[in-house]
């Protein structure tokens, strides 16, 4: 899932100022989980800004799974209140605003009221762990799925750095060193010996880093 955060209160009512109506759209999946755009939050949203004087023409919250198909859906259930509008809110991702732009058959503006923090999973306990940095290789199997380039504060790639000691990391001690997991996941496996292979450095023309460098592109969709 992609963990976002609501942007600063003023900040989404500068980006609204003086538009007119706002449509809300919210997000039943990422959102829903962070708390950021859920319909509880819309809702809220909702209050915040009629109690700034910003009149709301309708909200709504498309369902799950999130694709653009279901947000286009959502949308024309709301046509008339979009149309309407000086302004559409994103309650999402950066990627639920643009999806919401493309699928918007209105003179609206669509307007982002989160940022995009990171890709993470979400634990048992309902905590947020960043544990991929979408690299573009993935080496979980020679890693014994404990992702040393996300959960190890320098990123080492072959091995533990000289901090480490009993076993805990030297950047923060209380966590125990990415690569004592890694090794303990790599012996109950019997795979140790992928620990004498030399990585070479990570290749930033891939994954998430390329994206960065302004490569975001169209993929086909499937397996290659
Ligand atoms: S190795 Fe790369 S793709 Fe695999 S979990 Fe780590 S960052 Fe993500
Ligand atoms: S002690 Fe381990 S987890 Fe901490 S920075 Fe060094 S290699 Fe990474």
């Amino acid at each position: 899932m992609i963990f976002t955060e609501q942007k600063p209160r003023e900040e989404i009512l500068g980006f609204l100022k003086g538009r007119g109506p706002v449509f809300i759209v919210g997000c039943s999946e990422c959102a829903t989980a962070c708390h950021t755009g859920g319909e509880e939050e819309v809702r809220q949203m909702k209050g915040i800004l009629e109690e700034q004087g910003i009149p709301v023409s309708g909200h709504c919250v498309p369902e799950s799974p999130c694709v653009a198909a279901n947000v286009k859906n959502a949308l024309a259930g709301f046509a008339e209140e979009v149309k309407r509008s000086g302004a559409v809110l994103v309650m999402a991702c950066g990627m639920g605003a643009q999806t919401v732009k493309d699928n918007l058959h209105a003179n609206a503006v669509v307007v982002p009221c989160c940022n995009s923090m990171f890709p993470a999973s979400l634990d048992a306990k309902g905590g947020f762990r960043q544990n991929c940095v979408l690299c573009g290789d993935c080496l979980l199997e020679a890693s014994g799925t404990v992702c040393p380039l996300s959960l190890c504060p320098k990123g080492m790639l072959n091995g533990p750095c000289g901090g480490m000691t009993g076993g805990k990391c030297e950047v923060d001690p209380e966590k125990d060193c990415v690569w004592s997991l890694i090794y303990a996941e790599l012996k109950k496996r019997g795979n140790l010996r992928f620990l004498n292979e030399i990585r070479k450095p990570r290749d930033y023309s891939l994954g998430f880093a390329s994206l960065k460098a302004g490569k975001g592109v169209d993929h086909p969709a499937g397996l290659h």
